[in-house]
Parts: C-alpha cells; structure tokens; sequence
C-alpha cells in the first residue's frame, strides 16, 4: 500500500481513460491510470477499439486508422505528458470515503493498494454472449467475439456471425478478406445496423444472410464444429456445420466493481448528472462507455474523457 494520497486515479484505458489521462497529466494532476489486463475479456487496456479493425469514423484519420493502432497513439501521448500507466485491473474501490480507496490484485486486504482524491471511472463496456452451454470453453476455440484477432485463422474457411447491427456486419466485411463465405445469423428479418453498413454488407458477395434464427446449441467436442439454428417463426432446429462464429449481439458495461456504491440504470451503466460526468459521489467522475448507453463511439467516448478530467480539475481546485 502507497501512503501517498494521488490527486486522480482514472480506472479503465480505452479512448475515454486515455483522454482523460492527456488531460488531467497536462493539467499537472499526475494521473495513475490502471490500465486493465491483457488477459481479461473484460477490461484489456486499450479497451475495445483493440478488438476492432479498420476505425473509419474517427475524425484526423481521413484514410482510418487500425483500432490498436489509435489506442498506441492514445497511450503515447497520455505517458508524454507524465501520466503514469500501470497494466494491472482494480479489484475492488471504496467510494464511501476520501480519499478513496482503490485495491489491485487481493481485494480483501484491509489497506486499499492507492488512494486518490478523484476517481475517473473509465471501464467501458465488453461483448455480450448468447450463453448457451460450453460457450466460455470454446472461446479460442472456433468461438470469437473477436474478427480482428482471430479472423486470420478462418482463411478460406465458412464462418457465421451472430447479430444484425453495427458491430455484427462490420465483423462480417472484415471476415470476409479471409473466408470463403459468411452466414450472418439475425434473429429478426430486420437489420438494425446503420444504413451504409447494410448496404456494404449485401454488396459483398462473400456475405448471407439468415433470418428469424437463433443459434440455440453448440456442436462439437473442444472445437467448434457446427451449431443449431432455430427458426424462430416455425420452430424447426437445424445443424449447421461451420469452422468458426463470431458472436456480435452488444456489449454490457464494465461496472460490477462499483456496484452498490455508484447509482447505475438497470442496463448497468452508470448514472452522471446531466451535462457533466459528476456522479452523485462527490470526487467520482465517469466518462466513456462505462455510462453512454446511447452514442458509445470512440469520439464521444473520448469527448466524455476529456470533459471528466477538466470536471475533475475543477472540483479539485474547488
Ligand atoms: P447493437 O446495435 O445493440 O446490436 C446488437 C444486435 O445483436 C442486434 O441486431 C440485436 O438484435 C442482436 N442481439 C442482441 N442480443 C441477442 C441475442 N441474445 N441473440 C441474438 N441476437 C441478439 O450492438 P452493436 O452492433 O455492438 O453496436 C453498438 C453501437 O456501436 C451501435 O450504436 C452501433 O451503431 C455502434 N457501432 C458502430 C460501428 C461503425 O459505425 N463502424 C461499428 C460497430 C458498432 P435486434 O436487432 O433484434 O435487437
């Protein structure tokens, strides 16, 4: 345990923490940020974006830019300004009292790990699964919520994605540089994916589409084999046989640590008060994904980073 009292902790390091760790260093806050762990789905520094291919839409970036790549830049320019980037996840926080208390590794050691002033919670959000039986055991093995990483396996193999909105087709196109084909399995006859994504979608000849199906079962022993679809308007089940599925249904937010502690929704997100990124707890900012359920790209994720360590700056001073 540091006796030292930090003026700002930031929790999380995706485009919200490490705007915010730009921030809060050039505001001379000498921000710690707790980056995450590779390992963990949950929270790996850099947050989603490292999961992500091609970002088209982030502005300054007119030809795009690779999602790990922007998060490299992130990070290089936070640790410039003298941020201090630690790779290790929050295990527990206490927001009862300041200075808080922010615990690494052994939550039940009675001596929080850091304390800090201002916590900036930026933890953001992670894939949501179907959870259907055996799912956590064949990640990596066949099963991906990942085309970036794992895409270059299925090299001229046929693949499903499960989902019909943004994330879902985006995956869907960039699988398709490698596979043979790419079933996109929805569970309405709708997308809900944006309009320009549709159409790049059923442009590419690589992609089709199944309606009104739910993946309901995994097939094979410690590889993915195939899976069975259920038709949701006649019931009927059948085995499809696939090499690999990506599953691209959302994302749900990275907010478990504060549970009982910050006011969530019942999504989980958690609540700011209007046009600010103040919780109710005094000191207690977030920004990111971790609390917009509505716009959650890396600009307004960014945007929402920045605005905490000035809010964070401001209340200091006050
Ligand atoms: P999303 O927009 O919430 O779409 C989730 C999709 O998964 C929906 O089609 C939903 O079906 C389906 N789904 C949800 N739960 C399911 C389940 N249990 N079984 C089967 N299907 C299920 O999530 P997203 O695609 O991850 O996108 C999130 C946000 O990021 C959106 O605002 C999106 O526009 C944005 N985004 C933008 C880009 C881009 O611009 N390049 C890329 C990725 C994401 P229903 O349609 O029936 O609800």
């Amino acid at each position: 345990m540091s006796d030292d009292v930090r003026k700002v902790i930031i929790i999380g390091s995706g485009p919200a923490g490490l705007t915010a760790a730009i921030y809060a260093a050039r505001a001379n806050l000498e921000p710690l940020v707790l980056e995450g762990e590779p390992s963990s789905t949950s929270d790996q520094p850099g947050g989603q974006l490292m999961l992500t291919t091609d970002v088209e839409n982030y502005p300054g970036f007119p030809d795009g830019v690779m999602g790990p790549d922007l998060m490299q830049m992130f990070r290089g320019q936070a640790e410039r300004f003298g941020a201090e980037l630690q790779t290790v996840r929050a295990s527990r926080v206490d927001l009862s009292a300041r200075p808080y208390g922010v615990w690494v590794g052994d939550p039940d050691t009675a001596q929080p790990t850091h304390r800090a002033d201002a916590v900036i919670i930026s933890t953001g959000a992670q894939s949501i699964m179907l959870g259907l039986d055996r799912e956590t055991d064949l990640v990596g093995h066949g099963l991906s919520t990942c085309a970036t990483c794992d895409g270059f396996f299925f090299r001229d193999r046929d693949i499903i994605v499960v989902g019909g909105g943004d994330s879902a087709l985006e995956e869907a196109i960039f699988l398709t540089k490698f596979a043979s084909k790419v079933t996109v399995i929805h569970r309405r006859d709708e997308l809900r994916a944006s309009k320009i994504m549709q159409d790049r979608a059923r442009a590419n000849p690589k992609i089709e589409f199944r309606w009104n199906s739910i993946v309901v079962e995994y097939l094979g022993d410690s590889s993915l084999t195939g899976v069975v679809v259920e038709d949701t308007q006649t019931g009927e089940r059948t085995s499809v046989a696939t090499d690999g599925l990506f599953i691209a249904i959302g994302h749900k937010p990275n907010t478990d640590l504060f549970k009982g502690q910050l006011e969530m929704k019942d999504s989980g997100y958690l609540i700011t008060l209007p046009d600010s990124t103040r919780t109710a707890v005094d000191g207690v900012f977030a920004c990111g994904d971790v609390q917009d359920d509505y716009y959650r790209q890396a600009i307004t994720a960014a945007g929402s980073g920045c605005m905490a360590a000035i809010d964070a700056e401001r209340w200091l001073e006050e």
